[in-house]
């Protein structure tokens, strides 16, 4: 089907409900509708091109066009296009994607149970904590633990365990028994303390909130390592270290979420690897098949999943189509991509920390109050008045019109209210980096004469 832009719209107006969108602003302009993409860059049907500085939804890490990848995926269909592993069946990729993720993570992460999405690997998580502790004769135990602004996903228990106010109020979430901490986000709710002493203050909220609950009733605590549709929030460096001090005081599982962390983003395999932490469950999606098949999964710890399978019978919870035999052959390639042509030791030694400093020089910007970020994740702060922080009038409505601007100039970021966020994908090479810091610098020099004007 070519049809033109116009045609496009029409039709997508009159037949498609998108997720995330407020459709009648959409239709004032009209979708953009991309309709190809090679390396770091995508065209829409107008012939635009974009550089994509959001690997799609946070998940293109080894950047599109690769043929090898889409040869994988036909190869695998023409010889067995779905098999299921539900009822004591397996396939070959399916096996090997689980071998070689159990390499690729921690060693005490030995097993994987597969997804389809980040979202069910978040309702998985609900339910394998929940069961896991009934295995161990605490059926009590049931309170999962997260954070306001984190985001987990969409289905019922993905949006509960997010902390998103926006999601709760359609349709009376969170479920019962998902409970909600402050998040590290410095530079808006740190008042008058460092980012040290902020840091430890807020980790200390799991503490009191597992002492208010009872940790008798305390299953698990959920965490991005580095919040992303949050806002890119790099927690102070007192964070994580209080967090898994917490964790080892008390009898609770420590489920940290890799959608985003994982696969590179931050320049190690995981952002678990970066901050030291030891989940006992770990979500991964995204960065997994970098986006070219649909999958999700949730890596489980070796004393996990020897209760799982030792104790527990049938875990009566699974998806059609998880394990998909061409969603795995690709991921286990994709895998390979990654390590094989070292894409993250390129990002932890190279183009990450290069990354970093041109994205900071971004802070001598009149609007910008922060910059911060790690690897190939950054966000800056679109502030009325750096000194105190104060935004502009409507709050929120700057981040969107920056995003606007910048697409027009050709240059995909996302808006999180007035916070700007980047996440390219990680074969960005540094003359890439250059331009991407160059329209974001255009971006934010038309912002500022829009908001003046
Ligand atoms: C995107 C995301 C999810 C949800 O993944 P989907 O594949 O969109 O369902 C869960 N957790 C985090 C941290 C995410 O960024």
């Amino acid at each position: 089907m070519t049809l033109t832009t116009a045609e496009y719209q029409a039709l997508d107006h009159a037949h498609f409900l998108h997720p995330f969108t407020d459709h009648k602003r959409m239709h004032e302009s009209g979708a953009r509708i991309i309709e190809r993409a090679e390396g770091v860059y995508l065209w829409d049907t107008d012939g635009h091109q974009l550089m994509d500085g959001m690997a799609g939804l946070w998940c293109v890490n080894v950047g599109y066009g690769r043929k090898d990848l889409a040869e994988v995926a036909r190869k695998q269909i023409e010889q067995l296009p779905y098999y299921n592993s539900f009822f004591q069946t397996a396939h070959p990729p399916v096996i090997d994607l689980s071998t070689l993720l159990s390499e690729v993570t921690q060693d005490h992460l030995t097993h994987v149970f597969l997804t389809n999405s980040g979202s069910e690997s978040n309702d998985t998580v609900v339910r394998m904590a929940r069961y896991f502790w009934q295995c161990m004769g605490h059926p009590e135990k049931q309170v999962i633990i997260s954070r306001r602004n984190a985001y987990h996903g969409s289905t019922i228990a993905g949006a509960s365990l997010s902390g998103m106010q926006a999601m709760h109020e359609q349709g009376g979430l969170p479920i019962p028994d998902i409970v909600h901490i402050g998040q590290p986000f410095w530079y808006r709710e740190g008042g008058d303390l460092t980012p040290e002493e902020f840091g430890k203050k807020v980790a200390g909220e799991l503490e009191q909130k597992i002492e208010e609950l009872g940790e008798h009733r305390v299953a698990a605590f959920i965490a991005e390592p580095i919040q992303g549709a949050g806002g890119v929030i790099v927690p102070p460096e007192t964070y994580w270290p209080e967090i898994s001090a917490i964790c080892q005081r008390h009898q609770i599982l420590l489920v940290a979420d890799e959608v985003i962390c994982g696969f590179g983003r931050t320049g190690e395999w995981f952002a678990s690897d970066y901050y030291g932490l030891k989940p006992d469950l770990m979500p991964i999606a995204k960065g997994l098949s970098s986006g070219y098949l649909p999958i999700g999964g949730v890596m489980v710890s070796e004393h996990i999943a020897r209760v799982i399978i030792e104790e527990g019978g049938e875990f009566t919870h699974g998806m059609t189509y998880a394990g998909h035999p061409a969603a795995c052959a690709v991921a286990a390639a994709n895998i390979r991509i990654l390590r094989d042509e070292g894409i993250i030791d390129r990002v932890r030694t190279e183009t990450g920390p290069y990354l970093q400093q041109r994205w900071a020089e971004l802070a001598d910007h009149p609007l910008v109050g922060e910059v911060r970020g790690l690897g190939f994740l950054g966000a800056l702060e679109i502030v009325a008045d750096k000194d105190t922080r104060a935004q502009f009038e409507p709050s929120g409505t700057t981040g969107p019109l920056c995003r606007d601007i910048a697409a027009n100039l050709g240059l995909v970021m996302r808006a999180v209210g007035d916070s700007m966020i980047i996440s390219p994908p990680l074969i960005m090479s540094k003359e890439e980096i250059d331009e991407l810091v160059e329209l974001a610098g255009k971006a934010l020099d038309k912002t500022l004469d829009q908001v003046q004007a």
